[in-house]
């Protein structure tokens, strides 16, 4: 049975996000800012993540409507025990591309047995080179040599082509965005500039505190001049640019000054198993449920595809002084 889904403003399920843990070893300002997530946090229990066979048993139902991309996030995604595990399960689905999103902590250690099990490529979040900045971003003393020695890590295993996270925090990071680019134009992998977004309530999130892409972009070009390039696909999240001495390529995910819910294909799922169908929904639908309570996949299946054709959210696109300030699920449990 392979049947594509289409929710009411026309846009197919491609692309599944799937959160392995809530947890994470960095506290970033904009995703779990340490006064929200300190030692007293709770996080989920072990019996209430989803386990890797019933992951792989949704991401085969998935599959099965139109979804041929997985990406695997969290909290920080190495962080799950033997995930490589569940690696391998998925990467046994034929024509699925299988990527993960990671801090890179733990990245240095662990590409070479991603990559055996099966992973295909990876991003990584970076906000800075610079220690203070990024420690000022991350609120932990982690070493920003560790990461881009996981990104060599990563490149030496051939997870590529890697991808970089960078959000950008007006008065934090914006001087961090022309030393960025000049140093992974170099190493020729795709630096992504991410505007900080009001996902979740813990933030704090102001609208002064976004640096559009427009402006980001201008920056980078009074000294790097660039051209914009083709999408990759309907529904890609970041607009592409290119160096025009042909020496690579950057993208900007202008989620909040240039939204794109008119072309979003994605569904996420949170490491317990709730299905959000929009990054800033305030309710999920529990898939767990349904798996523990006996559900064939058939029965799973048509309720999937009840909530997909339903789906009307364009959270970004509407926007506004109201919105900002309703509940929403936080970005550290979705994972993006
Ligand atoms: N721990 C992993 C990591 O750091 O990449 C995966 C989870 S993290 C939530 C996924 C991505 O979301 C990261 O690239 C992070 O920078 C981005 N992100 C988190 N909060 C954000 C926000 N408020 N605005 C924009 N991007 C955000």
């Amino acid at each position: 049975m392979r049947r594509s889904l289409t929710d009411q403003l026309n846009r197919p399920l491609r692309d599944l996000r799937i959160s392995v843990t809530d947890r994470c070893n960095f506290r970033c300002s904009y995703c779990m800012p340490i006064d929200m997530f300190g030692r007293d946090h709770q996080f989920l229990g072990r019996d209430e993540l989803l386990r890797f066979e019933e992951i792989d048993r949704l991401v085969r139902i998935f599959v099965d409507h139109g979804v041929s991309k997985v990406r695997l996030t969290g909290g920080e995604p190495l962080l799950r025990k033997e995930l490589e595990k569940l690696i391998q399960m998925l990467a046994s689905l034929s024509g699925l591309d299988l990527t993960l999103t990671t801090n890179g902590s733990f990245l240095a250690d662990k590409a070479g047995r991603l990559k055996e099990a099966g992973l295909q490529r990876i991003t990584v979040s970076l906000d800075s080179l610079d220690e203070e900045t990024f420690a000022a971003m991350n609120d932990v003393r982690f070493p920003v040599k560790g990461v881009l020695e996981g990104i060599e890590a990563a490149e030496a295993a051939g997870l590529t082509p890697i991808k970089i996270n960078m959000v950008v925090k007006r008065g934090v990071n914006d001087t961090s965005i022309l030393p960025m680019a000049r140093y992974f134009k170099e190493k020729g992998h795709i630096l992504r500039f991410i505007e900080y977004m009001d996902v979740g309530t813990t933030n704090g999130w102001s609208l002064n505190e976004v640096v559009p892409a427009a402006e980001i972009l201008k920056v980078i070009d009074a000294e790097l001049p660039l051209e914009p390039m083709e999408s990759n696909y309907r529904g890609e999240v970041a607009q592409r640019w290119r160096y025009q001495d042909g020496s690579g390529e950057i993208g900007v995910i202008a989620s909040v000054t240039q939204p794109f819910c008119g072309d979003c294909s994605r569904a996420r799922l949170s490491a317990d198993g709730i299905l959000y169908t929009c990054l800033f929904a305030s309710a999920g639908h529990n898939l767990r449920d349904l798996l523990r309570c006996g559900s064939s996949d058939e029965e799973i299946s048509a309720i999937l595809a009840s909530l997909w054709e339903a789906r009307t959210d364009r959270y970004s696109e509407i926007r506004s002084s109201e919105t900002t300030d309703l509940p929403k699920v936080e970005m550290s449990y979705i994972g993006g």
